[in-house]
Protein backbone atom coordinates (compact mmCIF):
# COMPACT_ATOMS: atom_id res chain seq x y z
CA UNK A 1 0.00 0.00 0.00
CA UNK A 2 1.66 3.12 -0.72
CA UNK A 3 1.86 5.71 2.22
CA UNK A 4 -0.84 7.80 1.73
CA UNK A 5 -3.14 5.06 1.10
CA UNK A 6 -2.11 3.56 4.20
CA UNK A 7 -2.80 6.78 6.06
CA UNK A 8 -5.95 7.05 4.30
CA UNK A 9 -7.09 3.66 5.88
CA UNK A 10 -5.82 4.32 9.06
CA UNK A 11 -7.92 7.38 9.43
CA UNK A 12 -10.99 5.62 8.55
CA UNK A 13 -9.88 2.96 11.13
CA UNK A 14 -9.40 5.37 13.75
CA UNK A 15 -12.29 6.81 13.33
CA UNK A 16 -15.21 3.68 12.83
CA UNK A 17 -12.88 3.26 16.21
CA UNK A 18 -14.20 6.35 17.91
CA UNK A 19 -17.39 5.80 16.63
CA UNK A 20 -17.82 2.58 17.99
CA UNK A 21 -16.87 4.17 21.87
CA UNK A 22 -20.13 4.33 23.92
CA UNK A 23 -20.92 7.90 24.05
CA UNK A 24 -20.22 9.31 27.70
CA UNK A 25 -23.80 9.60 29.85
CA UNK A 26 -24.75 12.91 30.61
CA UNK A 27 -25.80 13.30 34.23
CA UNK A 28 -28.85 15.01 35.54
CA UNK A 29 -28.93 15.67 39.18
CA UNK A 30 -32.27 16.34 40.50
CA UNK A 31 -31.87 17.71 43.85
CA UNK A 32 -35.06 18.60 46.07
CA UNK A 33 -34.45 20.24 49.61
CA UNK A 34 -35.88 18.34 53.00
CA UNK A 35 -37.65 16.05 50.95
CA UNK A 36 -38.23 12.61 53.22
CA UNK A 37 -38.10 9.26 51.86
CA UNK A 38 -41.70 9.18 53.81
CA UNK A 39 -43.50 11.23 51.05
CA UNK A 40 -42.72 9.71 48.16
CA UNK A 41 -44.38 6.72 46.69
CA UNK A 42 -41.72 4.44 45.16
CA UNK A 43 -40.90 4.53 49.00
CA UNK A 44 -44.11 3.13 50.30
CA UNK A 45 -45.85 7.11 51.44
CA UNK A 46 -49.26 6.90 53.32
CA UNK A 47 -49.31 10.43 52.87
CA UNK A 48 -49.23 11.03 48.83
CA UNK A 49 -48.71 10.09 45.34
CA UNK A 50 -45.08 11.30 43.51
CA UNK A 51 -46.17 9.42 40.07
CA UNK A 52 -43.41 11.33 37.93
CA UNK A 53 -40.29 10.52 40.79
CA UNK A 54 -41.57 7.32 41.21
CA UNK A 55 -40.71 6.80 37.08
CA UNK A 56 -37.02 6.64 37.99
CA UNK A 57 -37.43 3.71 40.37
CA UNK A 58 -39.89 1.59 38.35
CA UNK A 59 -37.38 2.29 35.48
CA UNK A 60 -34.18 2.30 37.81
CA UNK A 61 -33.01 1.30 41.28
CA UNK A 62 -34.43 2.43 44.52
CA UNK A 63 -31.59 2.55 47.36
CA UNK A 64 -33.37 1.76 50.73
CA UNK A 65 -30.52 3.00 52.59
CA UNK A 66 -28.91 6.16 51.64
CA UNK A 67 -27.58 8.33 54.31
CA UNK A 68 -25.70 11.68 54.43
CA UNK A 69 -22.66 12.42 55.86
CA UNK A 70 -24.47 15.45 58.47
CA UNK A 71 -28.57 16.33 57.81
CA UNK A 72 -28.46 19.75 56.54
CA UNK A 73 -28.51 21.71 53.86
CA UNK A 74 -24.93 23.70 52.88
CA UNK A 75 -22.84 21.11 54.69
CA UNK A 76 -24.93 18.01 52.24
CA UNK A 77 -24.57 19.81 49.14
CA UNK A 78 -20.49 20.47 50.23
CA UNK A 79 -20.14 16.44 50.53
CA UNK A 80 -21.92 15.86 47.23
CA UNK A 81 -19.37 18.45 45.91
CA UNK A 82 -16.35 17.21 46.97
CA UNK A 83 -16.85 13.68 48.04
CA UNK A 84 -15.43 14.45 51.52
CA UNK A 85 -16.81 14.74 55.10
CA UNK A 86 -17.25 18.38 56.20
CA UNK A 87 -14.15 18.51 58.77
CA UNK A 88 -12.21 18.17 55.57
CA UNK A 89 -14.23 20.18 53.24
CA UNK A 90 -14.56 23.33 55.87
CA UNK A 91 -18.31 23.24 55.89
CA UNK A 92 -19.80 21.55 58.91
CA UNK A 93 -22.64 24.16 59.37
CA UNK A 94 -24.55 26.71 57.61
CA UNK A 95 -22.95 29.32 59.13
CA UNK A 96 -19.93 28.91 56.91
CA UNK A 97 -19.03 29.82 53.70
CA UNK A 98 -17.67 27.14 51.27
CA UNK A 99 -13.99 27.41 49.30
CA UNK A 100 -14.98 27.02 46.23
CA UNK A 101 -10.94 27.16 45.40
CA UNK A 102 -10.84 23.27 46.45
CA UNK A 103 -11.49 20.27 44.39
CA UNK A 104 -14.94 19.39 43.33
CA UNK A 105 -16.87 17.01 41.05
CA UNK A 106 -17.75 20.03 38.53
CA UNK A 107 -14.37 21.12 38.06
CA UNK A 108 -13.20 17.72 37.30
CA UNK A 109 -15.80 16.57 34.85
CA UNK A 110 -15.43 20.50 33.09
CA UNK A 111 -12.12 19.52 32.92
CA UNK A 112 -12.70 16.33 31.80
CA UNK A 113 -14.83 17.39 28.78
CA UNK A 114 -18.33 17.62 30.26
CA UNK A 115 -20.45 20.64 30.41
CA UNK A 116 -21.74 21.54 33.66
CA UNK A 117 -24.72 23.19 34.60
CA UNK A 118 -26.16 24.79 38.65
CA UNK A 119 -29.27 26.10 38.32
CA UNK A 120 -31.38 26.32 41.39
CA UNK A 121 -30.37 26.05 45.20
CA UNK A 122 -27.00 26.33 45.99
CA UNK A 123 -26.53 27.40 49.61
CA UNK A 124 -23.13 27.48 49.95
CA UNK A 125 -22.76 31.43 50.34
CA UNK A 126 -20.07 31.81 48.20
CA UNK A 127 -20.46 31.83 44.02
CA UNK A 128 -20.46 28.31 42.66
CA UNK A 129 -16.71 27.42 40.68
CA UNK A 130 -16.55 24.34 38.24
CA UNK A 131 -20.13 25.24 36.40
CA UNK A 132 -19.86 26.59 33.03
CA UNK A 133 -23.51 28.30 33.55
CA UNK A 134 -24.91 29.43 36.74
CA UNK A 135 -28.13 30.99 38.10
CA UNK A 136 -29.03 30.29 41.68
CA UNK A 137 -31.16 31.12 44.67
CA UNK A 138 -29.73 33.91 47.38
CA UNK A 139 -28.98 32.03 50.64
CA UNK A 140 -32.49 29.37 51.24
CA UNK A 141 -34.35 31.89 48.71
CA UNK A 142 -38.43 32.23 48.64
CA UNK A 143 -40.72 30.00 47.16
CA UNK A 144 -42.59 33.12 45.39
CA UNK A 145 -40.78 35.35 42.78
CA UNK A 146 -37.33 34.63 43.20
CA UNK A 147 -34.44 36.83 42.23
CA UNK A 148 -31.51 34.44 40.88
CA UNK A 149 -27.74 35.09 41.14
CA UNK A 150 -26.07 34.78 37.89
CA UNK A 151 -22.43 35.07 36.73
CA UNK A 152 -23.92 38.43 35.04
CA UNK A 153 -25.66 39.75 38.09
CA UNK A 154 -28.93 39.20 39.32
CA UNK A 155 -31.78 38.27 37.72
CA UNK A 156 -35.58 39.04 39.37
CA UNK A 157 -38.48 36.47 37.92
CA UNK A 158 -42.15 36.42 38.68
CA UNK A 159 -43.99 33.30 39.81
CA UNK A 160 -43.34 30.40 41.61
CA UNK A 161 -40.08 28.96 42.18
CA UNK A 162 -40.09 25.43 42.10
CA UNK A 163 -41.10 26.11 37.88
CA UNK A 164 -38.88 28.92 37.36
CA UNK A 165 -36.40 26.51 38.27
CA UNK A 166 -37.18 24.01 35.88
CA UNK A 167 -38.11 26.68 33.05
CA UNK A 168 -34.53 27.66 33.10
CA UNK A 169 -33.10 23.64 33.28
CA UNK A 170 -35.20 23.06 30.29
CA UNK A 171 -34.35 26.36 28.70
CA UNK A 172 -30.00 25.32 29.09
CA UNK A 173 -30.98 21.86 27.93
CA UNK A 174 -32.75 23.15 24.65
CA UNK A 175 -31.10 26.06 23.85
CA UNK A 176 -27.91 27.35 25.82
CA UNK A 177 -26.05 23.99 26.02
CA UNK A 178 -23.34 22.90 23.95
CA UNK A 179 -25.20 19.57 22.29
CA UNK A 180 -21.65 18.10 20.65
CA UNK A 181 -20.28 17.60 24.84
CA UNK A 182 -21.68 15.48 27.67
CA UNK A 183 -23.63 17.35 30.46
CA UNK A 184 -23.82 17.35 34.03
CA UNK A 185 -26.88 19.42 34.93
CA UNK A 186 -27.45 19.90 38.98
CA UNK A 187 -30.95 20.65 38.56
CA UNK A 188 -31.95 21.65 42.44
CA UNK A 189 -35.23 22.81 44.20
CA UNK A 190 -35.83 24.79 47.27
CA UNK A 191 -38.61 23.05 48.03
CA UNK A 192 -40.03 21.66 50.51
CA UNK A 193 -37.52 23.40 52.59
CA UNK A 194 -39.63 25.33 55.43
CA UNK A 195 -41.81 27.55 55.12
CA UNK A 196 -43.56 25.59 52.75
CA UNK A 197 -45.83 27.76 50.19
CA UNK A 198 -47.63 25.65 48.03
CA UNK A 199 -48.27 27.08 44.49
CA UNK A 200 -51.40 28.62 43.27
CA UNK A 201 -52.73 25.44 41.50
CA UNK A 202 -51.96 22.96 44.47
CA UNK A 203 -53.43 25.37 47.70
CA UNK A 204 -56.73 23.30 47.81
CA UNK A 205 -55.65 19.87 47.44
CA UNK A 206 -56.03 17.58 50.75
CA UNK A 207 -58.52 20.27 51.85
CA UNK A 208 -60.94 17.49 53.04
CA UNK A 209 -58.11 14.39 53.53
CA UNK A 210 -57.39 13.84 56.96
CA UNK A 211 -53.23 13.04 57.07
CA UNK A 212 -52.25 9.90 58.60
CA UNK A 213 -50.62 10.63 62.06
CA UNK A 214 -47.19 8.95 62.42
CA UNK A 215 -47.10 5.92 65.47
CA UNK A 216 -45.12 8.43 67.47
CA UNK A 217 -46.27 11.81 66.97
CA UNK A 218 -46.67 11.66 70.49
CA UNK A 219 -43.02 10.83 71.27
CA UNK A 220 -42.02 11.43 75.08
CA UNK A 221 -38.76 11.11 75.17
CA UNK A 222 -38.48 8.62 77.91
CA UNK A 223 -36.88 6.03 76.12
CA UNK A 224 -33.56 8.14 75.84
CA UNK A 225 -30.97 10.67 76.92
CA UNK A 226 -31.59 14.36 76.88
CA UNK A 227 -30.24 15.96 73.89
CA UNK A 228 -34.22 14.77 72.06
CA UNK A 229 -36.32 16.24 75.15
CA UNK A 230 -34.21 19.61 74.62
CA UNK A 231 -35.22 20.28 70.87
CA UNK A 232 -36.56 23.11 69.27
CA UNK A 233 -38.32 21.42 66.55
CA UNK A 234 -41.60 20.29 67.89
CA UNK A 235 -44.59 20.59 65.94
CA UNK A 236 -46.46 21.26 69.75
CA UNK A 237 -44.64 24.18 69.86
CA UNK A 238 -41.89 25.28 67.52
CA UNK A 239 -43.94 25.79 63.95
CA UNK A 240 -44.21 29.56 63.59
CA UNK A 241 -47.48 31.26 63.22
CA UNK A 242 -46.33 32.13 59.91
CA UNK A 243 -45.18 28.41 59.19
CA UNK A 244 -48.91 28.17 60.06
CA UNK A 245 -50.41 30.43 57.29
CA UNK A 246 -51.83 32.29 60.61
CA UNK A 247 -50.17 35.33 59.26
CA UNK A 248 -49.72 37.07 56.19
CA UNK A 249 -47.13 35.97 54.16
CA UNK A 250 -44.24 37.74 52.80
CA UNK A 251 -42.85 37.89 49.08
CA UNK A 252 -45.82 37.37 47.05
CA UNK A 253 -47.36 39.85 44.80
CA UNK A 254 -50.73 41.68 45.54
CA UNK A 255 -52.62 38.48 43.31
CA UNK A 256 -50.86 35.97 44.34
CA UNK A 257 -51.41 37.20 48.10
CA UNK A 258 -55.11 37.37 47.36
CA UNK A 259 -55.54 33.56 46.23
CA UNK A 260 -53.39 32.43 49.27
CA UNK A 261 -54.93 34.53 51.71
CA UNK A 262 -58.22 33.16 50.00
CA UNK A 263 -57.54 29.08 50.52
CA UNK A 264 -56.89 29.90 54.32
CA UNK A 265 -59.32 32.12 54.96
CA UNK A 266 -62.38 29.45 56.07
CA UNK A 267 -59.99 27.06 57.99
CA UNK A 268 -57.93 30.02 59.91
CA UNK A 269 -61.35 31.20 60.82
CA UNK A 270 -62.52 27.92 62.54
CA UNK A 271 -59.43 27.22 64.27
CA UNK A 272 -59.59 31.22 65.93
CA UNK A 273 -63.16 30.09 67.04
CA UNK A 274 -62.06 26.57 68.07
CA UNK A 275 -59.18 27.56 69.91
CA UNK A 276 -57.81 23.83 70.11
CA UNK A 277 -55.18 23.08 72.73
CA UNK A 278 -53.19 19.97 74.00
CA UNK A 279 -53.10 17.30 71.79
CA UNK A 280 -55.63 18.93 69.81
CA UNK A 281 -53.61 21.54 68.89
CA UNK A 282 -51.16 19.36 67.65
CA UNK A 283 -52.86 17.76 65.45
CA UNK A 284 -54.28 20.44 64.14
CA UNK A 285 -50.79 21.73 63.62
CA UNK A 286 -49.17 18.42 62.33
CA UNK A 287 -52.42 18.40 59.27
CA UNK A 288 -51.77 22.27 58.28
CA UNK A 289 -48.00 22.04 57.99
CA UNK A 290 -47.85 18.16 56.04
CA UNK A 291 -50.67 19.37 53.89
CA UNK A 292 -48.43 22.37 52.89
CA UNK A 293 -45.68 20.74 52.63
CA UNK A 294 -46.99 17.92 50.46
CA UNK A 295 -48.27 20.30 48.15
CA UNK A 296 -44.97 21.68 47.43
CA UNK A 297 -43.86 18.09 47.19
CA UNK A 298 -46.22 18.22 44.35
CA UNK A 299 -44.79 20.61 42.57
CA UNK A 300 -41.80 19.06 42.78
CA UNK A 301 -43.32 16.40 41.44
CA UNK A 302 -45.04 17.47 38.29
CA UNK A 303 -42.10 19.71 37.50
CA UNK A 304 -39.65 16.45 37.75
CA UNK A 305 -41.83 14.85 35.17
CA UNK A 306 -41.71 18.00 32.55
CA UNK A 307 -37.96 17.08 32.63
CA UNK A 308 -38.14 13.69 32.16
CA UNK A 309 -41.14 14.72 29.24
CA UNK A 310 -38.13 16.42 27.74
CA UNK A 311 -35.20 13.70 27.95
CA UNK A 312 -38.11 11.46 26.46
CA UNK A 313 -39.00 13.79 23.37
CA UNK A 314 -35.58 14.79 22.72
CA UNK A 315 -33.70 11.38 22.59
CA UNK A 316 -31.81 12.20 25.81
CA UNK A 317 -33.24 9.50 27.87
CA UNK A 318 -31.42 6.61 26.79
CA UNK A 319 -27.82 8.18 27.41
CA UNK A 320 -28.70 10.27 30.52
CA UNK A 321 -28.12 8.87 33.99
CA UNK A 322 -31.07 10.86 36.10
CA UNK A 323 -31.03 11.26 39.89
CA UNK A 324 -33.48 12.01 42.09
CA UNK A 325 -32.61 12.72 45.79
CA UNK A 326 -32.54 15.47 48.55
CA UNK A 327 -30.08 16.89 50.11
CA UNK A 328 -31.04 14.80 53.56
CA UNK A 329 -34.13 13.58 54.95
CA UNK A 330 -36.59 15.13 57.23
CA UNK A 331 -39.45 14.42 59.72
CA UNK A 332 -43.28 14.30 58.42
CA UNK A 333 -44.41 14.28 62.60
CA UNK A 334 -42.01 11.49 63.55
CA UNK A 335 -40.72 11.51 67.44
CA UNK A 336 -43.15 15.14 67.18
CA UNK A 337 -40.81 16.71 65.04
CA UNK A 338 -40.45 19.14 61.90
CA UNK A 339 -36.77 19.59 60.64
CA UNK A 340 -33.58 17.16 60.23
CA UNK A 341 -30.30 17.11 61.79
CA UNK A 342 -30.72 14.00 64.25
CA UNK A 343 -29.30 10.75 62.98
CA UNK A 344 -32.34 9.23 63.68
CA UNK A 345 -33.27 7.34 60.38
CA UNK A 346 -35.93 9.70 59.32
CA UNK A 347 -33.33 12.33 58.66
CA UNK A 348 -30.26 10.57 58.63
CA UNK A 349 -31.65 8.60 55.56
CA UNK A 350 -32.13 10.03 52.18
CA UNK A 351 -34.16 9.16 49.17
CA UNK A 352 -32.41 7.71 45.87
CA UNK A 353 -33.36 6.78 43.09
CA UNK A 354 -31.09 6.62 40.16
CA UNK A 355 -32.05 5.55 36.46
CA UNK A 356 -29.29 4.61 33.72
CA UNK A 357 -30.63 2.44 30.96
CA UNK A 358 -28.70 -0.71 29.79
CA UNK A 359 -26.88 -0.10 33.13
CA UNK A 360 -29.57 -0.94 35.91
CA UNK A 361 -32.25 -3.35 35.53
CA UNK A 362 -35.42 -1.32 35.52
CA UNK A 363 -37.30 -2.17 38.84
CA UNK A 364 -34.25 -3.01 41.14
CA UNK A 365 -34.06 -2.44 44.77
CA UNK A 366 -30.92 -1.73 46.31
CA UNK A 367 -29.97 -2.32 50.43
CA UNK A 368 -26.07 -2.10 50.44
CA UNK A 369 -25.32 0.86 52.98
CA UNK A 370 -24.46 3.97 50.63
CA UNK A 371 -23.85 7.60 50.95
CA UNK A 372 -24.29 11.10 49.43
CA UNK A 373 -20.32 10.77 49.91
CA UNK A 374 -20.45 8.31 46.90
CA UNK A 375 -22.15 10.13 44.19
CA UNK A 376 -18.75 12.34 42.80
CA UNK A 377 -17.21 9.00 42.80
CA UNK A 378 -20.37 7.56 40.74
CA UNK A 379 -20.41 10.86 38.46
CA UNK A 380 -16.19 10.47 37.66
CA UNK A 381 -16.52 6.78 37.07
CA UNK A 382 -19.69 6.88 34.93
CA UNK A 383 -17.70 9.51 32.86
CA UNK A 384 -14.91 7.72 32.43
CA UNK A 385 -12.66 9.92 34.92
CA UNK A 386 -10.38 8.98 37.19
CA UNK A 387 -11.50 9.36 41.50
CA UNK A 388 -8.91 11.07 43.23
CA UNK A 389 -7.75 9.31 46.24
CA UNK A 390 -8.47 12.07 48.75
CA UNK A 391 -11.85 11.36 47.73
CA UNK A 392 -13.44 9.57 50.47
CA UNK A 393 -16.67 7.66 49.04
CA UNK A 394 -16.63 5.10 46.81
CA UNK A 395 -18.61 5.08 43.28
CA UNK A 396 -21.54 2.89 43.31
CA UNK A 397 -21.33 1.97 39.27
CA UNK A 398 -20.61 -1.72 40.31
CA UNK A 399 -23.58 -1.47 42.54
CA UNK A 400 -25.84 -0.32 39.94
CA UNK A 401 -24.74 -2.83 37.73
CA UNK A 402 -25.54 -5.26 40.51
CA UNK A 403 -22.04 -6.59 41.50
CA UNK A 404 -21.88 -5.03 44.51
CA UNK A 405 -18.03 -5.49 45.39
CA UNK A 406 -17.59 -8.14 48.78
CA UNK A 407 -15.35 -5.35 50.75
CA UNK A 408 -18.67 -2.58 50.39
CA UNK A 409 -18.99 -0.69 53.73
CA UNK A 410 -20.63 -2.65 56.49
CA UNK A 411 -20.85 0.75 58.35
CA UNK A 412 -21.50 4.15 57.75
CA UNK A 413 -20.15 6.96 59.94
CA UNK A 414 -21.89 10.57 60.70
CA UNK A 415 -21.14 13.94 62.39
CA UNK A 416 -23.07 16.44 63.12
CA UNK A 417 -22.12 19.74 64.22
CA UNK A 418 -24.74 22.97 64.47
CA UNK A 419 -25.45 24.42 67.75
CA UNK A 420 -27.47 26.03 69.45
CA UNK A 421 -29.35 27.60 66.84
CA UNK A 422 -31.52 27.29 65.18
CA UNK A 423 -33.24 24.05 66.56
CA UNK A 424 -30.88 23.44 69.46
CA UNK A 425 -29.87 19.98 68.60
CA UNK A 426 -26.33 18.95 70.82
CA UNK A 427 -23.48 17.91 68.24
CA UNK A 428 -23.26 14.46 67.98
CA UNK A 429 -21.06 11.91 65.65
CA UNK A 430 -22.00 7.95 65.60
CA UNK A 431 -22.27 4.68 63.82
CA UNK A 432 -24.33 2.84 62.34
CA UNK A 433 -24.93 -1.16 61.25
CA UNK A 434 -27.19 -3.20 59.83
CA UNK A 435 -28.92 -3.76 62.55
CA UNK A 436 -27.48 -0.75 65.22
CA UNK A 437 -26.78 2.21 65.75
CA UNK A 438 -24.48 4.41 68.52
CA UNK A 439 -24.68 7.67 69.02
CA UNK A 440 -22.26 9.83 70.86
CA UNK A 441 -23.68 13.31 71.83
CA UNK A 442 -19.88 14.58 72.90
CA UNK A 443 -20.62 18.08 74.26
CA UNK A 444 -22.97 16.44 76.90
CA UNK A 445 -21.40 13.40 76.89
CA UNK A 446 -24.41 11.20 76.34
CA UNK A 447 -24.58 7.74 73.96
CA UNK A 448 -27.69 6.44 72.37
CA UNK A 449 -27.83 3.02 71.28
CA UNK A 450 -30.56 1.34 68.99
CA UNK A 451 -31.55 -2.04 67.81
CA UNK A 452 -32.73 -1.19 64.82
CA UNK A 453 -34.56 -4.46 63.88
CA UNK A 454 -36.51 -4.58 67.22
CA UNK A 455 -36.66 -0.81 67.17
CA UNK A 456 -37.33 0.34 63.73
CA UNK A 457 -38.62 3.72 65.18
CA UNK A 458 -35.70 4.52 67.76
CA UNK A 459 -37.92 4.38 70.69
CA UNK A 460 -35.67 2.98 73.34
CA UNK A 461 -32.27 3.66 73.55
CA UNK A 462 -30.36 0.24 74.83
CA UNK A 463 -27.20 1.72 75.61
CA UNK A 464 -27.00 0.79 79.83
CA UNK A 465 -29.08 -2.21 78.92
CA UNK A 466 -26.99 -5.14 79.91
CA UNK A 467 -28.10 -7.25 77.54
CA UNK A 468 -26.26 -4.95 74.99
CA UNK A 469 -22.77 -4.02 76.99
CA UNK A 470 -21.21 -6.56 74.28
CA UNK A 471 -22.49 -4.74 71.50
CA UNK A 472 -22.09 -1.15 72.76
CA UNK A 473 -18.00 -1.90 73.28
CA UNK A 474 -17.96 -3.63 69.79
CA UNK A 475 -19.45 -0.20 67.75
CA UNK A 476 -17.34 1.81 69.82
CA UNK A 477 -14.14 0.16 68.65
CA UNK A 478 -15.76 0.19 65.05
CA UNK A 479 -16.39 3.73 65.26
CA UNK A 480 -13.08 4.92 66.30
CA UNK A 481 -12.09 3.03 63.39
CA UNK A 482 -13.99 5.00 61.09
CA UNK A 483 -13.16 7.93 62.92
CA UNK A 484 -9.60 7.24 61.38
CA UNK A 485 -10.58 6.23 58.42
CA UNK A 486 -12.03 9.58 57.54
CA UNK A 487 -9.70 11.18 59.14
CA UNK A 488 -12.03 12.90 62.06
CA UNK A 489 -9.70 14.18 65.05
CA UNK A 490 -12.33 16.68 65.99
CA UNK A 491 -10.79 19.85 63.90
CA UNK A 492 -11.76 21.08 60.71
CA UNK A 493 -10.57 22.88 58.18
CA UNK A 494 -10.60 26.12 57.67
CA UNK A 495 -11.04 28.03 54.49
CA UNK A 496 -7.64 29.01 53.79
CA UNK A 497 -6.20 26.05 54.19
CA UNK A 498 -8.62 24.54 51.33
CA UNK A 499 -7.01 26.24 48.54
CA UNK A 500 -5.22 24.24 46.54
CA UNK A 501 -1.36 24.99 46.43
CA UNK A 502 0.36 25.62 43.05
CA1 LIG B 1 -32.11 20.68 53.41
Amino acid sequence: MRPLALCFALLISASAAYSQQPQRPNILFIMSDDHGYQAISAYGSKVNQTPNIDRLAKEGMRFDRCFVTNSICGPARATILTGKYNHLNGFTTNEKKFNGAQQTVAKLLQAGGYQTAMLGKWHLVTDPTGFDHWSILQGQGPYYNPAMKTPNGVVKHTGYTTDIITDQALEWLDKTRDKNKPFLLMYQHKAPHRNWQPPPRYLDKYKDVTIPEPANLFDDYKGRGTAARENQMSIAKHLTPNDLKLTTQAGLGPKQLEIFNKAYEEENKKFEEAKPQGDDLIRWNFQRYVKDYLRCVDAVDDNVGRVLKYLDDNDLAKNTIVIYTSDQGWYLGEHGWFDKRWMYEESFRTPFLIRWPGKIKPGSVNTDLVMNLDYPETFLEAAGLPIPADMQGRSLVPVLEGKTPSDWRKSVYYHYYEFPQPHHVHPHYGIRTDKHKLIHFYTINEWELYDLEKDPNEMQSRYMDPAYEQTVADLKRQLEELRKQYKDDGTVAEFDSLTPKP
